[in-house]
């Protein structure tokens, strides 16, 4: 339901060509933001996914192709959205990679990037956009971390790092902003239904010798005891809470969304 409780604000969300940061953009257009979009994919499919959710919400989008493990083109999105926007009301970071191996195998150009995109960018585009929403009075900063954020599993060390990580970070920035309209909380999902994870479907498929649905289901009962995916519609409607009235005194959670899996 369109709703008008952003309007004439920003949001920018890393990452958001795909998965859950297309559906936290979309559920942000929805209450009327205008969206900064980021994040990699097909030139053309990228134009026209902003361009039709500007249109559907009837708020104005935009695209950088910032490269979110280069602190330099972090930069230049951001003074592009300040050029572009007057600034970021909503943070939202989101843009994340994934790699599953050993710690004693995994590539050491793979540890790097995952803490470089999982975890430092949002150094970057916090520090980058905190004096605009001091100014302002106003921010709501959203990392999207995990339940690996809480919690570790096997084969996941650079993720596990980072999104401890991040959940640290989000709490030094509420401590740092808790006296200001600024809110700083980190969303941590369980298993979602995008890209990220259907690659580890097909791995699992593909080893198993399981069909796709038989591998989904393997992959959830081991972790997840709802047996269900989170959406990302269901993660929108957490972003757009963390957005309102209601949540100014929500400071550093990592508020999980999990299907239960951190209760076990
Ligand atoms: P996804 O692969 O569907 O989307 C990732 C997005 O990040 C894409 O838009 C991609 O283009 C972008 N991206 C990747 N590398 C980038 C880079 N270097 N610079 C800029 N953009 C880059 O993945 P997703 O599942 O939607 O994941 C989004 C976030 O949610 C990630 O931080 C992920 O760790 C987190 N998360 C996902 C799940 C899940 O089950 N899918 C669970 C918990 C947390």
């Amino acid at each position: 339901m369109k709703s008008t409780m952003l309007v004439g604000k920003t949001a920018l969300v890393t990452g958001s060509t795909s998965g859950i940061g297309l559906g936290i953009a979309r559920s942000l257009a929805e209450q009327g933001a205008n969206i900064v979009f980021n994040g990699f994919g097909d030139a053309q499919q990228i134009e026209k996914l902003y361009t039709d959710i500007g249109a559907e919400f009837g708020v104005q989008t935009a695209y950088h192709n910032a490269d979110m493990s280069k602190p330099q083109e972090i930069e230049a999105m951001m003074a592009y959205a300040l050029e572009k926007f007057g600034g970021v009301d909503v943070l939202v970071n989101n843009a994340g990679i994934q790699h599953v191996a050993a710690v004693e195998d995994f590539p050491t150009e793979k540890w790097d990037a995952i803490i470089a995109i999982n975890l430092s960018s949002a150094f970057h585009t916090t520090r980058l956009a905190l004096p605009g929403m001091k100014q302002k009075n106003w921010g709501r900063i959203i990392n999207l971390a995990s339940v690996h954020g809480l919690v570790g599993s096997s084969q996941k060390s650079a993720y596990v790092a980072a999104k401890h990580g991040l959940v640290g970070f989000t709490k030094v920035t509420a401590l740092e902003t808790a006296q200001t309209g600024v809110t700083a909380n980190a969303i941590c999902p369980g298993f979602v239904l995008t890209p990220l994870v259907q690659k580890q479907v097909d791995d699992r498929a593909a080893r198993e010798g399981l069909d796709n649905d038989a591998a989904r289901r393997a992959l959830l009962s081991e972790k997840q005891p709802s047996g269900e995916f989170v959406t990302p519609e269901e993660l929108g409607a957490l972003a757009v809470f963390f957005c309102s009235p209601a949540a100014a005194q929500v400071r550093g959670v990592a508020w999980n969304m999990d299907g239960g899996w951190a209760a076990q």
